[in-house]
């Protein structure tokens, strides 16, 4: 299978510096799906020229830089000419948010827009640690230590794995082994580590430690509270590993190959 996945946004928190919040396009001969659509995604899609080629959509978790684009997208969808839904995948406490972001901004007054989201993205909940098939894609997952339940994932046919947000465990290292690309929460480097146990990310070391004891070939960091520390990101990172080491920017792209 011919694949490739791209950098849409890779901030933590919100977008700014020139980086959406959390997106990634994954496309493969039989579809392309869009995982996470934090704040700026709907924009730096459109940009980019895939908006319109996105064929099913999962969230990581409920965290508001990881899907508080989906309203934008839902109403893109909707507005000015109906597009088809899309296959939402994501952990059970999202259902509650999507009908919370209609319950916000839906239109009762328009019956094509009173539930955006929900009419939009059909949603198929996946409890942590189920595989699923989206859109013709094999997708494996794993409970992701972070404050709300998270879907870390691998993509088996691809050798490529996505923590999403979360702190570095052992069975993060397990399910991470050999990949030939992971995509890893580097949320902080050391000199701004802040309580990082407490909520649930890795540092740029961690990151790199994870990718030297899962045997990863190339480690993409991302999730940057500071789109300024990538280089000492990827400094830091490269202490832990002989993986090749990168940091994520939109537009950055890499062939997968399983
Ligand atoms: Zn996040
Ligand atoms: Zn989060």
């Amino acid at each position: 299978m011919n694949a490739e996945l791209r950098v849409i946004g890779c901030r933590a928190g919100s977008p700014g510096d020139g980086s959406p919040a959390s997106g990634y396009l994954l496309k493969t001969d039989a579809a392309t799906l869009l995982i996470d659509c934090g704040p700026g995604v709907v924009q730096e899609l459109g940009r980019m020229g895939w908006i319109d080629q996105i064929d099913g959509v999962i969230i990581s978790h409920r965290h508001a830089d990881h899907c508080a684009d989906l309203v934008a997208l839902a109403y893109h969808r909707l507005f000015p000419h109906k597009q088809p839904a899309l296959p939402l995948f994501g952990p059970p406490d999202l259902a509650e948010t999507l009908s919370a972001l209609d319950g916000i901004f839906g239109i009762p007054s328009l019956p094509t827009m009173a539930r955006p989201v929900s009419d939009s993205f059909p949603f198929t909940a996946l409890e942590p640690g189920e595989s699923f098939t989206a859109c013709g894609i094999t997708i494996q997952t794993m409970a992701a230590q972070h404050p709300v339940p998270t879907l870390a994932m691998r993509f088996p046919q691809l050798g490529l794995v996505y923590t999403a947000d979360g702190a570095r465990t052992d069975a993060l290292t397990r399910f991470a082994q050999g990949a030939s690309l992971l995509v890893a929460d580097s949320t902080y480097v050391e000199s701004n580590l802040k309580n990082l146990e407490a909520h649930g990310h890795m540092t740029a070391t961690g990151a790199g430690y994870l990718a030297h004891n899962a045997n990863v070939q190339r480690l993409v960091l991302t999730h940057f509270a500071d789109m300024h520390s990538r280089e000492q990101a990827m400094l830091e990172a490269r202490t832990q590993t002989q993986a090749v080491v990168e940091a994520a920017l939109p537009g950055m792209h890499w062939a997968l190959t399983g």
